[in-house]
């Protein structure tokens, strides 16, 4: 009894750890659009609600493998989380986050495009695309079933390659800002960084907001390096504003759907 109590608790720790990250970080970047663009999520209140309901029934299915792992990891030493960084070479700090990142991408990518035949699409992932446009709080608004798809990729990762605790904080923390930010109707970073060649390569919320736009394109989460690929990289998208007009210089080939 005592052991499932302590299961339990560590589960719904998780829960409201992950749900309040998503409340601080969705909230956080809402506030800052809206200082920003004022009037920019006019009218999406109904939508919003929405978004915060379907996110925080996510945060109990991420939350409940990360707990069930946390608990495991403290008890009994599963999963490769270290905590001595001299354990591993120092260059395997970064290595990991990178590693982890590139692999997390490649599953999400690969589970995105199968999410959008028919099937699938009508039994779980049109939750996430009925935010029109989405706005910060759209990060986590999945169906049940489609954040089952998500939750189970960092408890696999750290069950099977070594990280530093730090590292994994750096990860979830990627994790939890693009996708936040890759939502919010804006983009944050710099004109030079999105349409220059890093852009080529990286995924800011100008490319998923096409991906929102168009659909049956633009499937991954950090790299492009997939969607190039396979030929579904229709370059980057447009932002509406609160005067209601498209906005952001995008790139000839961009615009013409021919990305890079
Ligand atoms: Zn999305
Ligand atoms: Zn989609």
């Amino acid at each position: 009894m005592s052991l499932l109590l302590a299961i339990s608790a560590s589960i719904l720790a998780m829960t409201v750890i992950v749900g309040l990250r998503y409340l601080a970080v969705s909230g956080g970047f809402a506030l800052l659009t809206r200082a920003r663009f004022p009037g920019l999520y006019a009218g999406l209140d109904p939508q919003i609600r929405r978004e915060i309901g379907w996110s925080l029934a996510s945060a109990f299915i991420y939350g409940a493998p990360a707990g069930l792992l946390a608990w495991g990891w403290q008890e009994h030493g599963w999963t490769r989380v270290y905590t001595n960084v001299s354990e591993y070479p120092l260059w395997w700090l970064p290595g990991s986050v990178l590693v982890y990142l590139l692999l997390h991408d490649a599953w999400f990518y690969w589970t995105h495009r199968w999410m959008h035949r028919p099937t699938p699409f009508r039994i779980a992932h049109a939750v996430h695309h009925a935010s029109r446009p989405p706005t910060a709080w759209a990060a986590m608004s999945f169906h049940p079933w489609e954040a089952l798809t998500g939750a189970v990729v960092i408890p696999a990762l750290v069950l099977a390659i070594p990280i530093h605790v730090a590292a994994l904080g750096v990860v979830l923390t990627v994790m939890t800002v693009m996708g936040v930010t890759n939502h919010m109707g804006w983009e944050m970073f710099p004109r030079r960084l999105v349409q220059g060649r890093a852009g080529d390569w990286l995924i800011t919320a100008s490319h998923h907001q096409r991906h929102h736009q168009q659909y049956g394109c633009n499937y991954g989460l950090y790299f492009r390096f997939w969607d190039r690929l396979c030929g579904t990289d229709r370059g980057l998208g447009t932002f509406r504003r609160a005067d209601g007009a498209g906005t952001g210089p995008v790139r000839a080939a961009d615009r013409a759907g021919v990305a890079g």
